[in-house]
């Protein structure tokens, strides 16, 4: 959908910057390429392809059919499922040759009360380290990592999450990295230890690997974006940049109100500018009367409700006068200024990643 001049530009050489760099950074660890949720919002596909020939050696996704899409689109990579996976498609898990993630004992019994035959199957094992979220205690690790290759399944990985990675202390990440090389430890004396050993994501990827772990999972740095306030890095450079054009230009008069319910009042004669992207698009409804994007290299402020394909913003005492099909930027640089998806998330209370994320299939990615 091109029509409404609505795109998210994605640069591939920035991307590429940012993956050489943590590949320089982490080595002799490589980079394992997260890209799940269509890649952050960034397009799965090409990111991938990206992600390969910049040297990436290793793909992960949150579900499998994301990995059977980059399938059925070539790539051919070794592709780790992160998440649950129903055991109607480990079959298709083995002929495509991804790898999936064990997470308790239990999973590891539901599924071979199904496939008596596991043999073949690529399994790395996930630790709880202290996430609570998924994965085996690390005292169960023994059990289940033998339960594993007795069912004729390759144990290729092992891995944990770090949950607080992003924060300026650094005592509980500490712990559970203690805990996840304690694993190691235990799986090395118990001839068990596999290829593949990873603990950190982006923010982790900074202040936690060890030379032990083969990978970290690259997430949100790979795309730019920093992993928080307290953990940053400015040499990445940002992926995505979302722009549109003005559809409308016109003035209002004093106690005019704009957009449903009327939530903005202007209390002057104003130029103003109607912008065709809505919260259908993952503009997000919050941050009506509180938004600002960018016309000819300045801010302008979102007057009223943001709408489902539409918002209007104010452009009084613009330099240039601005006219229809004028480029707007909703998410990047323009000119000297910039707004950021760390700026946008705060605004409305939530991360970057969500920002990205939530950018919809109505806008059509871009390779630049
Ligand atoms: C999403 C995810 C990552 C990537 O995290 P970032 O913070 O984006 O780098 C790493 N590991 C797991 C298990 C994940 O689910």
């Amino acid at each position: 959908m091109l029509s409404r001049g609505t795109l998210a530009e994605i640069s591939l050489s920035s991307y590429r910057h940012n993956l050489r760099y943590f590949i320089e950074r982490v080595y002799p660890s490589h980079v394992m390429a997260v890209v799940k949720a269509d890649a952050y919002g960034h397009g799965a596909l090409r990111i991938s392809e990206a992600a390969m020939n910049a040297g990436v050696d290793y793909l992960a996704v949150a579900f499998i059919e994301e990995a059977l899409e980059l399938r059925k689109s070539g790539i051919d990579a070794p592709i780790l499922v992160f998440n649950h996976i129903g055991r109607e498609y480990l079959h298709s898990a083995l002929s495509e040759d991804i790898s999936v993630t064990v997470s308790s004992h239990e999973q590891l019994d539901y599924w071979g009360a199904l496939l008596s035959d596991l043999r073949g199957l690529k399994i790395h094992l996930k630790v709880d380290t202290g996430m609570k979220r998924l994965g085996v205690r690390p005292e169960e690790v023994s059990r289940t990592a033998r339960s594993i290759v007795r069912m004729g399944a390759i144990l290729e990985g092992v891995y944990s999450h770090l949950s607080c990675a992003d924060e300026r202390d650094e005592s509980f990440s500490l712990k559970q990295k203690d805990a996840f090389d304690s694993v190691l430890d235990e799986l090395d004396s118990a001839g068990l230890l596999p290829e593949q050993r990873h603990l950190c994501n982006s923010a982790g990827s900074f202040r936690f690997n060890s030379d032990r772990y083969s990978h970290v999972r690259l997430g949100i740095a790979s795309f730019g974006l920093q992993p928080s306030a307290e953990v940053f890095d400015s040499n990445l450079e940002p992926v995505l940049r979302w722009k549109t054009v003005i559809s409308m230009v016109k003035d209002i008069y004093p106690g005019e109100r704009v957009s449903y319910g009327g939530t903005f009042v202007s209390k002057r004669t104003m130029r103003v500018a109607t912008i065709p992207v809505g919260y259908a698009d993952g503009y997000n409804r919050l941050l009506s009367n509180c938004g600002e994007v960018l016309i000819s290299g300045s801010r302008c402020r979102i007057l009223g409700r943001v709408c489902m394909d539409q918002f209007i913003v104010d452009v009084t005492g613009l330099q240039d006068d601005p006219e229809i099909g004028d480029e707007v930027v909703l998410l990047g640089k323009q000119g000297a200024e910039s707004i950021t998806a760390e700026e946008i998330a705060s605004r409305i209370g939530t991360i970057n990643y969500e920002v990205t994320c939530s950018i919809s299939r109505r806008v059509p990615r871009v390779l630049i």
